[in-house]
């Protein structure tokens, strides 16, 4: 039985991985940090973050490298994180990828599973205007959603391959109902023994 739960969802915009990182990281009991949430958060409060990442945000464009890098090593060193933890929106290109091996390798640790979440183009852009309309997010505008997608192709679907190369990753239909989905992620970490870790 494997002991850790140390989990990576990817998947391109309107994937439903946040909603689903979510629903998995509660039911293994495992902190979900998303990056994307930590700088809405950030900005919603008026923090010098989120007054630094604010611009950035909205436009579609990427924040640094160091600064999400430290935001989410802060993070992963809280107790909570100590047993797994699962990351959504990070990393999102090769430096990152990089930047968290050189971290938990550090630690004596590696990710576990990398889930990656795939919806047909016109369905996550279905979904995006959809969620435009509801939650009225600042990168939810048609030009930031575009440079955003294009962003996930040029940057993010390639570090599916280092994690492939690695044997690691596991590819979900994002298709279907919410519970449906799950149950397949599920179905993919228990196959892998991935299972709620023990508390240390
Ligand atoms: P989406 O996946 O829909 O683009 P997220 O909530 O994951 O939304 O991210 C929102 C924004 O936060 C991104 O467009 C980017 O500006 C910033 N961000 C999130 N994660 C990262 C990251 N790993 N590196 C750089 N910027 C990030």
């Amino acid at each position: 039985m494997t002991s850790s739960a140390r989990l990576l969802i990817v998947g391109p915009q309107g994937s439903g991985k946040g909603t689903q990182g979510a629903r998995i990281a509660q039911a293994l009991g495992v902190p979900a940090v998303s990056t994307g949430d930590v700088f809405r958060a950030n900005i919603q409060a008026g923090t010098a973050l989120g007054e630094q990442v604010k611009a950035i945000t909205a436009a579609g464009n990427l924040v640094s490298d160091e600064l999400t890098g430290q935001i989410v090593r802060d993070r992963l060193s809280e107790a909570d994180a100590a047993t797994g933890f699962l990351l959504d929106g990070y990393p999102r290109n090769i430096q990152q990828v990089n930047d968290l091996d050189a971290f938990l390798t550090d630690r004596g640790e590696s990710l576990d599973a990398v889930i990656e979440l795939s919806v047909p183009r016109e369905e996550s852009i279905a979904r995006l205007a959809l969620r435009a309309q509801e939650q009225g997010r600042t990168d939810d505008t048609d030009e930031a959603i575009a440079k955003r997608l294009a962003i996930y192709e040029s940057e993010t679907a390639p570090i599916l391959d280092v994690y492939r190369e690695r044997g690691i990753v596991d590819q979900v239909d994002g298709v279907g109902t919410l519970d449906e989905i799950t149950e397949r992620i599920t179905a993919a970490l228990t196959a892998r023994d991935i299972t709620r870790p023990a508390t240390v």
